[in-house]
């Protein structure tokens, strides 16, 4: 019987932090957070896609702190706006990051566009990688539309103006079970689970 392995998830934002803790809950891994790597620097997204930067972040915190780390990169990608924000969701309002003025850009430049024309997708990669390789990348993602306005408390990000495809209410007003049931990172997370699984049992019978 060997001791559980560590696991450092790679965020600094709080609500995909507790995401990511809720979905993972229950595997044979220790779990911790950068906040127990005070050394661990910020890793700059340089990637043009979801992929290119989850892998980045994972590869190169994995290489700083000498843990196994996994790190996820998403964003919404919005139609009617040629598929932005894309990978510059969390700052296409600016530096600041604010999940308010985000929102309202998005609003205001699909002011004129229809509900149908309106639609819209989160996605989600989620990479693991060891301090000197990529383990795998998984990637996810959860259709829907750009509501009019912004509707509900719960959630992070665009979450109040996201409505899932077959919902009339947003993520913010589904609240955390239904969204984890639906959303692009619960997706990815339950296949991240099942790739993460195997690969223990294989690191387990090498014997590490
Ligand atoms: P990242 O930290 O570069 O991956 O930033 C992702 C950004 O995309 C977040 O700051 C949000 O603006 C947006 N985003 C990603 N996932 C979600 C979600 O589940 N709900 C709402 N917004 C999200």
């Amino acid at each position: 019987m060997t001791d559980n392995r560590t696991l450092v998830i790679g965020t600094r934002n709080r609500k995909k932090l507790a995401e990511i803790q809720r979905l993972l809950d229950g595997l044979p891994v220790v779990l911790n957070t950068l906040d127990d790597y005070p050394e661990a620097g910020d890793v700059e997204e340089t990637g043009k896609t979801f992929k290119n930067n989850a892998v980045l972040k994972a590869a190169e915190t994995a290489a700083a702190i000498g843990e196994w780390t996994v790190a996820d990169d998403s964003g919404l990608e919005v139609d009617a706006l040629g598929g932005r924000p894309g990978v510059y969701s969390a700052r296409y309002a600016g530096p600041e990051q604010v999940d308010e003025n985000n929102m309202a850009k998005v609003l205001k430049e699909l002011r004129d566009v229809e509900m149908e024309r309106r639609t819209a997708r989160f996605k989600c990669a989620i990479a693991l990688a060891a301090p000197d390789r990529l383990l795998f990348v998984v990637e996810e993602s959860c259709e829907g539309r750009i509501a009019l306005g912004p509707r509900g408390t719960s959630g992070f990000g665009y979450d109040p103006v996201f409505v899932p495809d077959g919902y009339g209410r947003s993520f913010a007003e589904l609240g955390s079970e239904i969204k984890d049931r639906l959303s692009h990172r619960g997706k990815a997370l339950r296949r991240f689970r099942e790739e993460l699984k195997k690969l223990l049992q294989q690191d387990n019978d090498h014997g590490r």
